[in-house]
């Protein structure tokens, strides 16, 4: 018996009622971009049919791994098809679970195709009876808490360019259609979410650190298409941490599938900042990420997108307190989103194990912030001494000079 469907069922997109047809087609073609990725001898086509996405596979590859990763997808089935029958589903139904060690079953029927002629109900009832019968074990039937269920799906009749000769009726068209049933045991999670893209662009600002990978991740399960921006302070430090984004965002493709990274050159910033004597020190690290956001906004603007995301965390580091927060989003006007701003470390830290950039994140590498970071850094700053300190800087022209030194990547 030859599990060689895959049945997806998303979860919140179905209640998007304008805009379904646009977050399904996004969730296919999502799905058809990281199977040809990430496996691409392992299915034949990927198609909507009626609430439900469906792929069929080539011989008996299971790319699971590749559907745990896809954002929008609330869980999917390997499964069998059969024809649109009632006896060819008892068979079906038999055949599924005749080897499975079990004392209590349901069956559990949708019937999508409202031309077939017994009701989900009718379906249930036919079909275990039929197990009942067949099977030559000690079993019964449990509605409530049942040791196995069988799920048979009465899918609308769906076209396919693949699968002419055994296309079962003709379309007023002319066309072929396919009128099946699909018939799985077990439902695999999905990760849940909206469909990669979905939901437009931010301008992640990625450190190489923990936090900022894990930014990316919850956005993008919100359907943000994420476009990465880094600042190195080469030749300050070394480019490991270049190296080091390009590693995490190899990891983070496996949601997004390729993505932007632009790096930005920040040595020069921090030089004019540490060199002024006018300067407080302790107001080193905002105004370093006071100029992080005004040129992540300038590039916002240029790819059109509509955020900044951040890795911060409220309290987590100096740098993090609300006073700070706010005297350095006080140098952009376009939304900031910090998706960590709730989570103790450990829950990063928990989140960034289970999607694997963790061992990544902790290579020692020089980081930017910290170069040139005061002992004391301040943890209440002030807007109006922010800006008197800001007074001895050519802002403008730091800021477009760095955005003329921008580097574009494809990962
Ligand atoms: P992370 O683990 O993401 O490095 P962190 O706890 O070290 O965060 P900070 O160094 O204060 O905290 O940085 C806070 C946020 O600022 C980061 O999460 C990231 O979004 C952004 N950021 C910091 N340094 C850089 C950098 N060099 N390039 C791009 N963004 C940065
Ligand atoms: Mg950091």
């Amino acid at each position: 018996m030859n599990l060689n469907y895959v049945i997806c069922h998303y979860a919140e997109i179905a209640l998007k009622k304008g805009n379904r047809g646009f977050f399904e087609k996004k969730l296919v073609d999502n799905i058809k971009t990281a199977l040809q990725n990430q496996a691409p001898d392992s299915f034949e086509f990927v198609k909507k049919i009626s609430g439900r996405i469906l792929i069929k596979l080539k011989g008996n590859s299971q790319p699971s791994d590749v559907l745990k990763n896809i954002f929008g997808l609330a869980y999917f089935a390997f499964a069998i098809e059969t024809e649109q029958k009632i006896d060819a589903i008892e068979n079906a139904a038999l055949e599924l679970i005749k080897d499975k060690k079990f004392e209590t079953f349901k069956i559990h029927a949708k019937r999508a195709e409202k031309n077939f002629p017994l009701n989900s109900q009718q379906i249930n009832e036919k079909v275990g009876e039929f197990v009942l019968k067949n099977l030559k074990k000690k079993i019964r039937v449990d509605l409530e808490n049942p040791d196995i269920a069988v799920f048979i799906e009465i899918a609308e009749p769906y076209r396919t360019q693949c699968d002419k000769a055994k296309s079962r009726i003709e379309l007023r068209s002319g066309a072929w259609a396919d009128k099946s049933s699909f018939l799985y045991l077990e439902k695999i999670k999905g990760p849940g979410g909206l469909p990669a893209g979905s939901s437009g662009k931010g301008i992640v600002l990625i450190s190489g650190g923990i936090d900022s990978p894990i930014a990316a991740y919850f956005s993008q399960k919100r359907g943000v298409e994420t476009i990465y921006l880094h600042f190195h302070s080469y030749p300050y430090t070394s480019k490991n941490s270049v190296k080091r984004v390009e590693e995490l965002i190899g990891i983070l493709n496996k949601f997004q599938q390729k993505s932007k990274l632009i790096l930005v050159p920040f040595a020069k910033i921090q030089q004019e900042i540490v060199s002024s004597k006018k300067i407080p020190e302790k107001l080193r690290v905002v105004l370093y990420r006071r100029f992080m956001f005004r040129i992540a906004e300038k590039i916002a603007e240029k790819e059109m997108a509509k955020v900044l995301i951040t890795g911060e965390s409220i309290g987590q580091v100096a740098s993090q307190t609300l006073d700070n927060i706010k005297a350095v989003e006080e140098a952009v006007k376009i939304p900031v989103i910090r998706p960590l701003a709730g989570f103790d470390k450990e829950e990063i830290i928990s989140v960034a194990r289970r999607i694997g950039t963790y061992e990544t994140s902790i290579l020692p590498c020089d980081d930017t912030c910290s170069l040139f970071a005061p002992l004391h850094p301040e943890t209440k700053a002030d807007i109006k001494s922010v800006k008197l300190a800001e007074k001895n800087l050519d802002i403008k022209k730091l800021i477009s000079t760095a955005v003329k030194n921008i580097e574009i990547k494809e990962v």
